[in-house]
């Protein structure tokens, strides 16, 4: 997978993901409760579920856009083989 620019509407052609560099103050989890969650193991939260309609997507790029952090990231799936 590689870095890829965000994508600006649906279908997503990649992926969010939260690196290791998450200092788990909940804001993501705040602004797109349905993708993101707390693991109270890690300390960390990690991408619970890919964003599946727009309203999603604008809160997850809500919590991209203001993760203190930068840890949220965003991957394109390459088709080519
Ligand atoms: S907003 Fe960023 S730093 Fe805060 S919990 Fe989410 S990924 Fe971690």
């Amino acid at each position: 997978m590689t870095e890829a620019p965000l994508p600006s509407r649906l279908p997503l052609t990649g992926r969010f993901h939260i690196d290791d560099t998450c200092i788990d103050c909940q804001l993501c989890r705040d602004l797109a409760p349905d993708n993101f969650e707390s693991d109270p193991d890690t300390e960390t939260h990690y991408v619970h579920k890919q964003p599946e309609d727009a309203d999603e997507l604008d809160q997850v790029l809500d919590a991209y856009e203001s993760c203190p952090s930068h840890s949220i990231r965003y991957l394109r799936i390459s088709t080519e083989e």
